[in-house]
């Protein structure tokens, strides 16, 4: 992309409105704009790092076995009265009514319409386990929506919803789940801690809240620090098994570590001083086992091997896909702007033209670009007729991760400067050297 024909309104000005960097910066980098409170525009550069979160979350739920689907965002009342949620919801529910009168609802969550397409279409337990997911828009009518999109009232969602025969089927669930989500956040380059949490509404014993630490965060966290050492790493994961998936679970999940809703001091008082720690965390993921309570409210029930009747084993797993847009500005970022990590990075690499309309300059730079683009990359090519410190500037801001700045002085050397946007190092090298290095990096992520 030619950064003269995209749009990416900038601005100049700290946006007052803005409480937390993230929000601040998603707003001076044209990310987003608010349409109302709590509901946003995603401009183009925001889309794709919307887009590439959502592909991560896709390629790891589908590894996973998961399938992928979609509901709609409007539902009717009728299937919320059967599960007794319908008045149990309360304001966050955005109720509406069509032009027959009748109650329709904009969906929070999906756990009833789910149901009812397993119901309908599943009688036995051969057609077991099943796990289907959507990425989809919700919305709750949050009584404080704040910090952009990390607290909108619409916001995108991953939801995924396992259907399995025996609670110890749901459980594998569970745990596998857990570990695709722990794979999901790495390769965003997040480090999301599984906390064990309240279940709240849906109710359940089994929960886990997927928390980065950042001041920022909403909620409260207490852990033993040995669990930030942890890495999921690059490990095979047989998704099938059991075992394999329950002593994953555990390594993760055996210390300690509890949002402030089930935190205990007695508990947290056996781990050992120096490693006892308390700070903020902001809340990407969550997954629930919650067994049979949807399935016995709106008759989900399959035919075992014996012939009997029996109600399905529930849970129901979701990541915050628009909220880690912000989650990931908050844990990545400096005084000059977002610094993006590779898997989400919304252009692989920004070329700057040190002096636009030199036709030596701009001649390696249409080279570059286009090799860059042959490569299967995606450059964003700064062709304006800006100062080169404009130039540098709006690169910093939106935060591509490696930037090539071509100019007349090393050209004369056949030398372009390649620039780590995080450690900001710089090293020359021919442009062809530039290509392959640039390559060579996104070809592991
Ligand atoms: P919270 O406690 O932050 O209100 P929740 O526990 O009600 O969230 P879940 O039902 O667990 O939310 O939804 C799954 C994920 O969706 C959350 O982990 C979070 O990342 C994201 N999410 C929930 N509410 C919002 C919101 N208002 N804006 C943006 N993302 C949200
Ligand atoms: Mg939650």
């Amino acid at each position: 992309m030619r950064l003269s024909r995209y749009f990416l309104p900038v601005l100049k000005e700290t946006p007052a409105e803005a409480q937390i960097v993230s929000h601040r910066l998603m707003l001076r980098a044209g990310m987003i704009k608010q349409a109302s409170a709590g509901i946003y525009s995603w401009l183009p550069l925001g889309f794709k790092v919307l887009r590439k979160i959502e592909g991560i979350v896709h390629e790891e739920q589908i590894r996973a076995g998961h399938i992928p689907m979609l509901m709609p965002t409007l539902q009717s009342a009728d299937l919320w009265r059967e599960s007794g949620r319908y008045d149990a919801y309360g304001a966050e529910m955005l109720r509406i009514k069509d032009r027959h009168e009748r109650d329709m609802l904009y969906t929070p969550t999906a756990e009833e319409l789910i149901t009812d397409i397993f119901r309908d279409n599943v009688s036995s337990y051969r057609d077991l386990p099943l796990t289907m997911y959507q990425v989809q828009w919700k919305f709750r009518d949050e009584i404080r929506p704040r910090f952009g999109v990390m607290r909108g009232r619409e916001f995108y969602m991953k939801d995924g919803y396992n259907f399995d025969l025996t609670k110890e089927d749901a459980l594998h669930a569970y745990n596998r789940h857990l570990v695709s989500y722990l794979r999901t956040y790495e390769r965003m380059g997040l480090q999301a801690i599984p906390m064990r949490a309240d279940s709240g509404p849906i109710g359940g014993d089994y929960t886990h809240e997927f928390l980065i630490l950042a001041e920022t965060g909403e909620s409260e966290v207490f852990y033993d620090s040995e669990i930030t050492d942890l890495t999921f790493g690059d490990r095979e994961i047989n998704y099938d098994d059991h075992a394999q998936c329950q002593a994953v679970l555990e390594e993760f999940t055996s210390r300690y570590a509890r949002t402030d809703e089930t935190h205990d001091e007695a508990e947290f008082g056996k781990v050992p001083e120096a490693r006892r720690r308390s700070a903020r965390g902001i809340e990407v993921g969550q997954i629930f086992y919650f067994g049979t309570t949807y399935s016995e409210a709106l008759g989900a029930t399959v035919q075992d091997a014996d012939g009997n009747q029996v109600a399905v084993h529930m849970g129901s797993h979701g990541i915050g896909v628009s909220r880690l847009a912000g989650a990931l500005i908050e844990a990545n970022h400096d005084d000059n702007g977002i610094i993006w990590p590779e898997g989400v990075t919304p252009f692989h690499a920004g070329v700057i033209n040190l002096r636009q309309g030199d036709s030596a300059t701009d001649g390696a730079c249409e080279a570059l670009y286009a090799a860059l683009k042959k490569r299967g990359l995606e450059p964003l090519y700064d062709d304006r007729d800006e100062r080169a410190g404009a130039k540098f500037a709006t690169m910093d801001l939106i935060g591509l991760p490696w930037r090539v700045t071509v100019g007349p002085r090393g050209l004369g050397n056949g030398v372009v400067e390649l620039t780590s946007r995080r450690t900001g190092e710089s090293e020359e090298m021919s442009p062809e050297a530039a290509v392959d290095r640039i390559a060579q990096i996104y070809a592991g992520v």
